[in-house]
This record gives C-alpha cells, structure tokens and sequence, in this order.
C-alpha cells in the first residue's frame, strides 16, 4: 500500500479527498477506479505473496478508500470496514481482551454504549463510564488498555475537550480512540490533537449520500494490521459497491461539509431568536458551552445541529409532522436534510428524567443539515414552526 502520509502531507484536505490513494496515471487507464466485484485473485507467486480476498479488506477498492482516509486523517493507515460499529468493536478488540478495562466517556452513540454495555461484558471486557469533561484519571485501573470518547457529543453537540485525556493516555502509555464522525476529518484532525485511533461510521459524512453503511478506522500501521486480522477473523467486511460509493462519496467530502458547515452555523443563528425556540445546541454559537474549545480544535462547527421547541414533545412532533424539505429520519451526514427527536430513535429506552439529565429536553429535534439552499431550507423550519391557524 502506497504511504499516503508521506506521498500526500502538503496537500489540502479537499485536494486529498479527490486524490489521496489513487493510483498514478497511467496512458489508458481509467481515471475513475473501476469497481472491481471479483470475490477472489489470481494467486501467481508474486513479490509480496498477499493474498488478495474480499473478507481481507486487502483488494484495489479496499485499499484505495483505506489510504485515502488515512490521508485525511494524517494517519499511517486506515482500515475500511462492513460499518460504523464493525470500525468501533474492531478497534477495541485490537486493544481489550478478557480481564480488561476501559474508560469511556458516558454520552456515546447508542449502540456503541450496547458494545461495551451488554456485549464486552460476556467477552469479560469492562467499562468505567465518564464524563467526559471530568476526571478521567479516577477511572483508571492497572488493566486499562482503552480510553475512548466522541466529539462532537450526541445529540447536544457538546464538544469536550480531548487534550487533557491524550495527555493522560500518554503519561500512561494507554491508547486513547475516538469515534470523530459528528467532526469528519475537514472539521477535526483528531491524530493532531493527540488521539492514537480514529473511528468513523462511513454511513455518514464520509459517505454523504445515505446510500451506503461503512466503517473506518485510521491510526498506526501495526494498529491497522491488528484490526485487520481481527476484521478477517470476525469478518464484518465491506462489500466492493458500498466500497465505490464510498470512494466517490468521499471525493466530494470536503465541499460537502464546507458547504454544511456554514448553513448549519446560519440556520442556528436564525433559530436562537426565534419565539417557538427554546434553546439551539451548536458549537458554533457564542453562547455554547463549549464554544472556546470547538473554536480551538474544530476547523469547522458541523453540519449537525439541535434545538428545542417550546411546548415540549408533542409542539416538537407538530414541528417535524410540518416539513416538507426536511426528512424525518434517523442517521445523519447525508446531501439531504434529515431531523429525529433523540426521545423516539437513540434516546427511547431511557426515562424522561435519564434523558433531562443527559441534556434532552422535552422538545428537542436534531437536524442534519443537508447541502440544500439557505433560503430554503430556512422556508422549511419557518413554516414547520409558525403558530397553527386558528
Ligand atoms: C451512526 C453512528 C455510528 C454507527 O455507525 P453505523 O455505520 O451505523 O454502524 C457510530 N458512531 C456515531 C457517532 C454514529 O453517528
């Protein structure tokens, strides 16, 4: 595999997007990799003896999306897996095995907090939840071999600071991951910033048109070839189409969220003075929280923002029961414009009072924005939130 850390290191992000991990022009070549379906190679003696096979995420598809991420991501290498999950239970089965501990923060996306939850546990692999601004040194054990955390938060779009907890993966030699698909490699550089492993679920940004589920992982070489072995072993690959589409997906990564970064940042400035608005949750706003640390790491705010709307849930069913641009779905990243209340989709198995104290208020929406014009966007939110007619 070609080294796109030192090929590639002075190029900008959406250069790299288009270019990172192709393979240098030659007279009659295709410009745009072709999709190769072929489950198995010819296996002839060769120098570097691989066997090449769909499951080892070794073929031309497989390793071109790999190297281009890895690229984006300033990584040595990059691993492209069957999905979002495959790429975080991978990671951690590189790290953790029976009789060990991790430290994770305590708002992760919801299947990520089932893995470590109700999975790991009967592979004998626990978890000290945090939170994540807190004290993560408190959590560690002799047996910690993971600390690991997700920025931006879902769905408060909290952006906790990941460089105290780098400074104390590294003062004890544990590997530190993240799961940075809210960021995307265009608004985050984890690795700079001290992370060791980056996960994505290529289902979202990184794919971009909702059309595909894919997972990656960037990090050290002897990293990847871990997970690797580990993904042939468990065998969660992806497929040569999803891999195609998500190489031309990725192509576009870069305008795409560029393009959502600054709708969403408009759009949330719009919301925070509307009168049906209770509260807007984005980075990007003076009044977040977090806003010095996202304006210190994050190169961009996002494309994904949530608010409140006054008169609790059922004001806020009202609301998405009226648009008519915005999508009414789960998942996020797409061209297209999607919106999901957390207490019917990632947040319905908690309690009312588990989802106030995880910052839900009665009323919340979380929209994806999507790449579709201000203006109309804008149109949709006004009309789907002006009072009823008498
Ligand atoms: C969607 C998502 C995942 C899971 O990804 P899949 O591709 O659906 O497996 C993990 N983490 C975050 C932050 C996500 O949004």
């Amino acid at each position: 595999m070609q080294d796109p850390a030192t090929t590639v290191k002075s190029r900008g992000a959406s250069t790299l997007a288009v270019h990172a991990g192709t393979p240098a022009a030659a007279a009659g070549a295709p410009v745009v990799t072709p999709l190769i379906s072929s489950a198995t190679f010819h296996n002839l003696p060769g120098p570097d003896g691989e066997v090449l096979y769909g499951r080892y995420a070794n073929t031309e598809n497989h390793r071109l999306v790999g190297a281009k991420v890895a690229a984006l991501e300033g990584a040595e290498a990059g691993l492209v897996v069957g999905s979002g999950m495959a790429a975080i239970s991978l990671t951690i089965l590189t790290f953790a095995g029976s009789g060990d501990h991790i430290v994770a923060a305590d708002s992760l996306y919801g299947g990520t907090r089932t893995l470590l939850t109700r999975e790991l546990p009967r592979l004998g692999i626990e978890t000290t939840f945090v939170d994540p601004a807190g004290r993560w040194r408190d959590a560690l054990q002799p047996n910690t071999r993971l600390l690991y955390m997700e920025v931006p938060v879902n769905p408060t779009l909290r952006v906790p600071d990941p460089r105290p907890v780098a400074s104390l993966a590294h003062e004890h030699g544990i590997p530190f991951a993240v799961d940075a698909t809210f960021a995307t490699p265009i608004n985050w550089r984890p690795i700079r910033d001290g992370v060791d492993v980056v996960v994505h679920s290529g289902t979202k940004y990184l794919g971009g048109h909702s059309d595909l589920i894919a997972g990656i992982i960037a990090g050290p070489r002897p990293v990847i070839a871990q997970a690797r072995e580990h993904l042939k072993a468990f065998g969660p690959s992806l497929d040569p189409h999803a891999i195609w589409l998500l190489e031309r997906g990725l192509k576009t990564l870069a305008i795409r969220v560029e393009r959502q970064n600054a709708t969403a940042l408009e759009l949330a400035r719009w919301l925070a003075d509307h009168p049906a608005v209770a509260a807007v949750h984005y980075p990007g706003l003076e009044r977040h929280p977090d806003h010095a640390v996202a304006k210190e790491i994050l190169a961009g705010f996002g494309g994904m923002l949530s608010f409140v709307v006054r008169g609790g849930d059922a004001a806020a069913c009202r609301v998405m029961s009226r648009f008519e641009l915005v999508a009414v779905a789960p998942s996020l990243g797409g061209v297209e414009s999607l919106a999901s209340m957390p207490c019917h989709t990632s947040h319905a198995a908690l309690s009312r009072d588990q989802r106030l104290a995880a910052g839900i208020d009665d009323g919340f929406i979380r929209l994806s924005v999507g790449i579709e014009d201000l203006d109309d966007l804008r149109g949709d939110l006004e009309r789907a939130l002006a009072p009823e007619a008498p």
